[in-house]
């Protein structure tokens, strides 16, 4: 059997729908962020402005950080040495949980790998607890979590994205004595706009459903201390798992929940993808503890990151670009066709030396391809003019508006 053949066959597939994905290296350069050097595949290099990274606050950079993590591995050395259960478990992992516990205002936390992890693992673990619960799924729910729903025997239903009322219909229909789980998103990273909280929430409490909301692309970026969209909605108590991320404005890597006691020691007894594997380094955990407790405190990054966006929407607005409405840091620049947008990135690189990827199916329905601008705490006002000078002409050249239309 010729197995190279297979995934050579199985790669061209991909390759005529469109969705090969091409990697872009970088080389980020500390001081430098949103620049970066890129190495095009002929071998030539050159500066780019990125404007599709999730280092939001370009906390990856910060030097409390970087201290943080020099010191951890002059002071603890490269690796933790085992699982969390098998001398893996560092005093920095304890801290740093105590440190999420508190910017949740909750009673417990647990790191995981990444937030992909945290995800899969938590929600696979709790769907099993809870033996047979029914799942309520908003239709734009992260792959890390719906593979988690995915992998423990329940019955799934997907509410249409941000629908309150869809869910009710769902929750009324729903046998009462059984266990429920209403999972979603706080900003919805492919879309920009931000969940209805507060009413998901109090649906929860009428039909005793229990909420597991992802805080991803919000933690550190929003709220008096970073814990994110349901801090700055003074919602924290309302909601009974919250899950984040240190990859994205924290920075680094690695992810995490915060929820009660019980929930939280069920699920370090229980998931699979937590017990069985190494934890995070000292340098991680010491890096994710200092940039987490770094912005409880510091609004300089936020008060930047959330003008920057503002102003670039007012530019797009003005230039009557095509961007999602959202209410968060996020613009979704729709281009509508998944060739259009290859092209334009492209351009954009070759020509403007910036770097944005196309988001295409399936992250995206097929005819919404779009690019998702990301302005950082980062980005200058020149970097933002730039950019929308530069994606106005685009759009005209390539008539991307009546693409967009239809006409
Ligand atoms: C990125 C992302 C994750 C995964 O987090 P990682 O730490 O990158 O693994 C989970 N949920 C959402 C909504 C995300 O965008």
């Amino acid at each position: 059997m010729d197995y190279n053949q297979i995934f050579n066959t199985r790669l061209e597939d991909l390759r005529e729908e469109g969705r090969y994905r091409t990697f872009a290296p970088l080389e980020r350069l500390c001081g430098d962020f949103p620049k970066a050097i890129y190495h095009a595949p002929d071998g030539s290099s050159k500066t780019v402005t990125i404007w599709c990274s999730n280092d939001y606050l370009g906390m990856g950079q910060n030097k409390v950080v970087l201290n943080a993590m020099k010191k951890a591995i002059d002071d603890h050395g490269a690796g933790a040495g085992g699982t969390r259960n098998i001398s893996g478990t560092q005093k920095l992992h304890v801290d740093l949980e105590n440190s999420l516990a508190n910017l949740h205002q909750k009673e417990a936390a647990l790191t995981f790998s990444s937030g992909y992890v945290a995800n899969e693992g938590s929600l696979s673990t709790i769907i099993k607890l809870l033996d047979n619960p029914i799942v309520f799924s908003d239709a734009l729910n992260h792959a890390s979590m719906i593979h988690g729903m995915k992998s423990g025997p329940c019955e799934k239903y997907i509410f249409r994205h941000n629908d309150v009322t869809h869910l009710e219909n769902l929750l009324k229909q729903a046998d009462p004595k059984r266990a429920k789980i209403i999972a979603f998103e706080s900003v919805y990273s492919m879309e920009g706009d931000i969940a209805p909280i507060k009413e998901i929430c109090a649906l929860a409490k009428e039909y005793n459903a229990l909420t597991y909301l992802d805080e991803v692309h919000a933690v550190g970026l929003y709220g008096a201390h970073g814990g994110g969209i349901a801090e700055q909605r003074d919602l924290l108590n309302q909601v009974d798992i919250i899950e984040g991320t240190f990859g994205k404005a924290y920075g680094l890597m690695g992810g995490f929940i915060t929820g009660s006691k019980s929930v939280i020691d069920a699920v370090r007894s229980f998931a699979s993808g937590f017990i069985f594997t190494t934890s995070l380094p000292p340098a991680l955990l010491a890096g994710a503890l200092a940039s987490v407790e770094y912005l409880k405190t510091s609004e300089i990054e936020r008060a930047r990151a959330h003008s920057n966006a503002k102003y670039l929407k007012q530019k797009l607005e003005g230039n009557n670009l095509p961007y999602l409405k959202g209410n968060s840091h996020i613009v979704p620049l729709i281009v509508g066709d998944a060739k259009c947008c290859k092209a334009v990135t492209d351009i954009l690189l070759r020509d403007h030396n910036i770097y944005v990827q196309p988001i295409n199916y399936p992250t995206v329905p097929k005819g919404t391809e779009r690019m998702r601008l990301t302005a950082t705490a980062a980005h200058r006002i020149e970097d933002i003019d730039k950019m929308v000078d530069v994606l106005a002409t685009l759009y005209q050249e390539h008539d991307i508006l009546s693409l967009k239309t239809g006409s």
